[in-house]
């Protein structure tokens, strides 16, 4: 639990903020206009469900309008409050500048705990909510973009599109008014592993750096780095598995929501997946000690912690313990601002959500992208690519017969090498320069702006540089 003393989650984002704006010299009154939030709209509605009529409610905030349209995801879950989803719309407005997508901030939450429904229900709760956000221009290829966040996934989106289609029969963009799609209705490659390939890039950014991995105490690469991560959905699973299958790291630990795995020796992050998705839980996982405690684990020792659950799970109440001397927030907010002060204190190093957690909001944006150009990446340039490779091939093999130099290629190289890339490289490969530039831009700070000396201000003040270029721009 978060002890009560703790600051609130949006108090926690307004922290963070001002902690980067005191070192900043921004225009008086600026400050401020940026860290509010702009608006909030609160929707109840019924829905009639087994006989009964249910009421919901549910929220879109709108943080920063600075660039249009405004773009964060729309969570499913019994806590979600107004404070909460105010302090996930501020932090898409930090994250969108961060990584350079051209759009405000924005969240949505609707309170209610998506496996008590059928899925035709969820369709029906999904629509009505839907439709009340549209009615409002709360969703719309222009002004307002929203994704799948915890608790909802492509097929919440599917329902979404659809019914913005239907309230909206002439509009030929119709499909931009939301991404995270599925690709038959319009999604992108990618899009699902999006955020966990994204934490795997941001991590590989930060081990390309041997300064700033000795700054956690840590040397080397990846390969063989001990891993805890705490939830196993979309964004969990996805960076656990690539880290793990990819880069050689091992995770050690898997945090979910009736307890916990632990094996020193490594665990096979699909076992547990498919087991989780079979049993609703990981207890009773073969041959590997589990633990009904599983918050314990965050404490355990590991090189690199990565909470990809809910907010809030690090905090004054254990931040002293945590021993992980590197930790990549994958979810939204799992540092509280007071945790974030012990761990500072402590010289833990912490990669902040707005950047670990960007990969989502890329793709999102290159799936928008995309919807507005109607047509798919690397379609118009596949095969011209692959023409220009084999000239180059076919004019080495003429060289090397021609000369009788006996020149021969690799195995399979002329294979790799003559293929065209397809919508998914082309995704993977956005993706990867984006989080390559992002670090880039946040270390710069971290290593060259007096009075910086975290990775988390270093990103606040990117972001918030970027942002106020935009107000001034709009003459503000
Ligand atoms: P998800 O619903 O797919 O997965 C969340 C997982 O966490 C589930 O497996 C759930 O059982 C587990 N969980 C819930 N409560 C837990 C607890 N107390 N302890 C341990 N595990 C618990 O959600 P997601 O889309 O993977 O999102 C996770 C986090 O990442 C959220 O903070 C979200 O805002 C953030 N995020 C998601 C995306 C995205 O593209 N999906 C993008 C950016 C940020």
């Amino acid at each position: 639990m978060t002890p009560t003393t703790e600051p609130g989650f949006r108090e926690s984002v307004d922290l963070m903020f001002n902690r980067a704006a005191a070192l900043m010299d921004l225009a008086p009154g600026l400050e401020e206009k940026i860290r509010v939030c702009n608006s909030t709209y609160t929707v109840r509605f019924g829905v009639r469900l087994r006989g009964r009529i249910e009421t919901f409610t549910g929220y879109r905030s709108v943080h920063s309008e600075h660039m249009e349209p405004v773009k964060g995801g729309i969570r499913y879950a019994p806590s979600v409050t107004q404070d909460e989803v105010e302090a996930l719309a501020a932090l898409m407005t930090y994250k969108c500048a961060l990584v350079e997508a051209p759009f405000g901030g924005s969240k949505g939450g609707l309170c209610l705990d998506p496996r008590a429904y059928e899925e035709h229900e969820l369709e029906q709760i999904t629509r009505r909510f839907a439709y009340e956000l549209i009615k409002r221009d709360l969703i719309s290829p222009a002004q307002n973009v929203p994704a799948p966040d915890m608790g909802t996934s492509e097929r919440e989106m599917a329902w979404i599109a659809d019914q913005y289609a239907r309230m909206h029969t002439t509009d030929i963009n119709a499909r931009a008014c939301v991404t995270g799609k599925p690709l038959n209705a319009g999604g992108i490659e990618g899009r699902i592993e999006a955020t966990g390939r994204g934490v795997q890039y941001a991590l590989r950014a930060f081990f390309r750096h041997p300064e700033d991995v000795a700054r956690a105490g840590l040397s080397g690469g990846l390969a063989g780095k001990r891993i805890i991560v705490q939830g196993l959905g979309n964004v969990g699973y996805h960076a656990a598995r690539f880290l793990s299958e990819e880069d050689g790291a091992k995770v050690i630990g898997i945090i979910e929501r009736d307890g916990a795995l632990h094996d020193p020796a490594g665990l096979d992050v699909q076992a547990a997946k498919d087991w989780l998705a079979r049993h609703g839980g990981l207890k009773d996982f073969p041959n590997v000690a589990w633990a009904a405690d599983g918050a314990a684990l965050l404490e355990a020792d590991c090189d690199i912690l990565i909470p990809a659950a809910l907010e809030g799970v690090i905090h004054r109440g254990n931040a002293a313990r945590i021993r992980a001397p590197l930790i990549l927030e994958a979810a939204n907010g799992p540092v509280t601002a007071g945790a974030d002060e012990v761990l500072r204190q402590k010289g833990t190093v912490v990669i902040p959500d707005l950047y670990a957690n960007a990969g989502g909001v890329t793709v999102s944006y290159f799936e928008w992208v995309k919807n507005l150009s109607h047509i798919r990446f690397g379609r118009i340039q596949r095969r011209q690519e692959e023409a220009r490779h084999m000239l180059l091939v076919a004019e080495l093999e003429r060289l090397s017969a021609d000369r009788g130099l006996g020149w021969t290629l690799s195995p399979g190289f002329k294979e790799r090498y003559l293929r065209g890339a397809d919508e998914l490289e082309l995704v993977r490969s956005g993706l990867d320069d984006t989080m390559r530039a992002a670090y880039r831009s946040m270390r710069e700070v971290w290593h060259g702006h007096p009075g910086v000396t975290d990775l988390r201000t270093a990103a606040y003040i990117v972001a918030i540089r970027r942002v106020a270029a935009s107000y001034r721009a709009k003459g503000l």
